[in-house]
């Protein structure tokens, strides 16, 4: 099998996969990747499997193979958004702030709202997204090791997503000691590098992420698709983490797939009013209705493409909207058999705050490293 080089030779393929491949052939280069929610639900229709199978376990074996030294789940960056963001939510309740407060996760919206939509500005969280988020805890984390032993880290993402190549290049995300993140890989890219592996990919046997941060919650997985970003943050924001206390959040309406959803929530003591929405023309339509005062909402989360990050540009394709509902019925049935269900419980999020960022702190937000 593979042990980090590339059989075929076929590194030209896209420009990406041969960065990750050079990467993977130095043997001075530790390789990190995360590997985002919505990726293990889509990925094993590249070696024909159904949409929605959980195939997490198999890809990380599979990149392991690859040559991939460590192997995380972007979940844990979810976990680090939902907590953020949720005290964040707070805060501007609490003393004053913008409203609505918008999600900031997803590139194609953030870029939308910053072209068109200026005035909106300081109404997007100040959140990274949870790649980003992760990308910084990775990049310090690994930066006093690299110098101990003569090494460099080399960041890679696997997302669904092809605008998550450009949001990796932000300026926010380039300090004095880097790129946070080095390379984004779609779904299908990495799927090119299995396959140019020669890895049977449907027959490897499910390996676990790699510790320290290989654990997330159920609320970190379930960011793959529309609503899952709102749910999460309802939950770690809700009094209690009873079952029903988790199902009443999960009904107040922010799951399924219509384009604008609506919900509300009882948060701090007053009534929170929620929007979900998915795809830039609900968005923008949205926006106009706000602006005419025909709606009004304290948070809302967008997501640019259809369904979510289930449906992003870096997926396998032709995505029906059927192929979509397994994807997300997939992440819901990863979640609902996940122990830990809400973020703040993620037992790692204390070291990464300890341990890792202590006084950079500010890391996990945009324009402040
Ligand atoms: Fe990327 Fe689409 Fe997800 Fe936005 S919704 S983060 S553009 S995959």
């Amino acid at each position: 099998q593979c042990a980090g080089v590339c059989p075929t030779g076929a590194i030209t393929v896209r420009d990406d996969t041969a960065r990750a491949w050079k990467a993977l052939q130095d043997p001075q280069t530790r390789v990190v990747a995360q590997i985002a929610p919505a990726v293990r639900v889509a990925i094993g229709e590249e070696f024909g499997m159904e949409p929605g199978e959980v195939t997490l376990g198999k890809l990380v074996a599979a990149m392991r193979m690859l040559g991939f030294d460590e192997v995380y789940d972007t979940g844990l960056g979810a976990d680090l958004t939902v907590t953020e963001e949720g005290n964040e939510l707070l805060d501007r309740l609490q003393n004053g702030g913008r409203f609505p407060m918008f999600t900031s996760c997803c590139p194609g919206w953030v870029t939308y709202a910053r072209n068109r939509h200026p005035e909106l500005a300081e109404n997007i969280s100040t959140c990274r997204s949870p790649m980003g988020m992760f990308g910084a805890v990775l990049r310090d984390y690994f930066s006093g090791k690299d110098t101990a032993e003569g090494k460099k880290t080399f960041s890679v993402a696997v997302m669904p997503c092809t605008g998550k190549k450009l949001e990796a290049g932000w300026d926010e995300m380039v300090t004095e000691i880097g790129k946070d993140i080095d390379v984004v890989l779609t779904t299908q890219e990495i799927a090119q590098m299995i396959r140019e592996g020669g890895i049977d990919f449907a027959a490897l046997e499910s390996e676990g992420p790699d510790m320290p941060f290989g654990l997330t919650s159920g609320a970190g997985v379930i960011f793959g698709v529309t609503g899952g970003v709102t749910e999460a943050v309802l939950r770690n924001l809700a009094a209690d983490s009873g079952h029903d206390t988790l199902q009443q959040v999960a009904f107040t309406g922010v799951r399924g797939m219509e384009g604008v959803k609506e919900a509300s929530a009882a948060v701090d003591g007053r009534e929170l009013r929620v929007a979900v929405v998915h795809g830039l023309r609900n968005a923008e339509q949205l926006i106009q209705d706000m602006q005419a005062g025909r709606r009004q909402y304290d948070f809302v989360e967008v997501m640019a493409c259809p369904g979510g990050c289930i449906g992003g540009g870096g997926q396998p394709g032709p995505q029906a909207a059927e192929t979509r509902a397994a994807r997300a019925k997939g992440l819901y049935q990863a979640d609902s058999e996940t122990q830990i269900r809400r973020s703040q419980e993620n037992p790692v999020l204390s070291k990464v705050y300890g341990d890792v960022l202590g006084e950079n702190h500010h890391r996990l937000h945009r324009g402040r490293h």
